[in-house]
């Protein structure tokens, strides 16, 4: 079975972050268990989503695991030029929502691993694929849980997001937060008497951006990255009812990204100091004024050292020499690697400059040279490693 067949089938399962993927993953135990392959599933609570971990070959020793996102995001707001969930081949490009991030991928995975089924292996290949990736990795954490405590782990890990095929070794960290700012309301007519919820947020804002001045002018940089520094962002801000109330609660929503050199706990601490000061005026007259910190998501930055087993694995099975590179965007490899140990890097095909948006499309060489790189996987994992 070809990868485009698969992939043709796995686009028309609109499977959005939080909305279901039993279907998708249904599909997937199919093909797999046609072959003989036998399929774990980690499910949501409600569930309507699952993960799927698989293992084609001994099942005694650790192997080489193939990483994907089986979530896309939303396409609702966006011009598509086609139904977003009908692949459209135009020239030498599919186009549909998950081409490149990363229904491609994932189809390359299925398809390598039906034929590994049909092979000698002396070492496993791995299948692991997630649900709800793109609204913080969420979905893949009950697959870190049930692989955690196992004895025989995977070795080395491929997350297949699209780089173009380049290998990637790095990517940034993230940790979102929500700062609850808690005022005192009062008839704006007497305004001095309340303390504006909104005014705390925005003398808040006002910290966490001198705070991003500060680290891209002091901090650390690692000129892999094309923004080479941790940024700080606020991206929701809710508050106020009516002009004539002076607000007593605002809500703002704020994100840290860290290159490795940085801990983002110390600049948590470091904004909390902030918040701080920011409230202390208020203690006496006003001692329920307050700016809380609740932390709603995080996952660790990958940082694979160039000499990483995984690294030498990857230029083999492309035939590259070129440099590794870093990616912008976050993936569950830093995650594989901090809870599981995993030498862990990213390779996968399309570019994430056509992910997330209208038309998303993905070059036919593209999958060509997926499909290429996980048949060299095949014959390394035949030949032992
Ligand atoms: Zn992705």
């Amino acid at each position: 079975m070809q990868t485009l067949d698969i992939l043709e089938r796995l686009i028309a399962f609109p499977s959005v972050s939080r909305t279901p993927n039993r279907d998708l993953i249904a599909y997937t135990v199919q093909l797999l268990s046609d072959v003989g392959v036998t399929c774990e599933l980690m499910e949501s609570e409600d569930g309507t989503r699952a993960n799927l971990f698989a293992t084609i070959g001994p099942q005694d020793r650790p192997g080489v695991m193939l990483s994907g996102h089986t979530d896309v995001v939303p396409v609702e707001g966006q011009n598509w030029s086609s139904d977003p969930f009908i692949l459209r081949r135009d020239a030498a490009r599919y186009y549909g929502r998950g081409t490149a991030d990363m229904k491609g991928f994932v189809a390359c995975a299925i398809r390598a691993a039906r034929l590994a089924s049909q092979r000698d292996l002396k070492t496993p290949l791995h299948l692991a694929f997630s649900y709800d990736e793109e609204i913080g990795c969420i979905g893949v954490r009950s697959l870190l849980d049930a692989l955690e405590p196992r004895s025989i782990k995977p070795s080395l890990c491929i997350v297949g997001e699209p780089t173009g095929m380049a290998i990637a070794t790095g990517h940034k960290g993230k940790t979102a937060l929500r700062a609850t700012c808690t005022g005192h309301a009062s008839h704006s007519a007497l305004a001095p008497e309340g303390v504006n919820a909104l005014h705390l947020a925005a003398d808040f804002m006002t910290c966490l951006r001198a705070r991003q001045a500060d680290l891209a002018a002091n901090g650390a940089q690692d000129d892999a990255y094309s923004v080479p520094y941790t940024t700080l962002h606020a991206g929701i801000m809710h508050g106020g009812v009516q002009l004539n109330i002076v607000p007593d609660n605002c809500t703002l929503d704020f994100e840290i990204r860290n290159i490795a050199a940085d801990d983002p706990a110390v600049i948590v601490e470091g904004l909390r100091a902030d918040a701080g000061k920011i409230v202390a005026p208020y203690r006496d007259s006003h001692p329920h004024v307050a700016i809380d910190f609740a932390e709603t998501n995080t996952y660790p930055g990958l940082e694979t050292p160039e000499d990483a087993a995984i690294v030498a694995f990857l230029r083999d099975v492309t035939g590259s020499n070129d440099p590794a590179i870093k990616v912008a965007f976050g993936t569950e490899g830093g995650l594989f690697h901090n809870r599981l140990g995993i030498a862990t890097a990213v390779c996968g095909p399309g570019h994430m400059a056509q992910g997330h948006k209208p038309d998303e499309y993905i070059d036919a060489a593209q999958l060509d040279a997926c499909d290429r790189m996980l048949d060299r996987v095949l014959d390394r994992l035949e030949s032992g490693l």
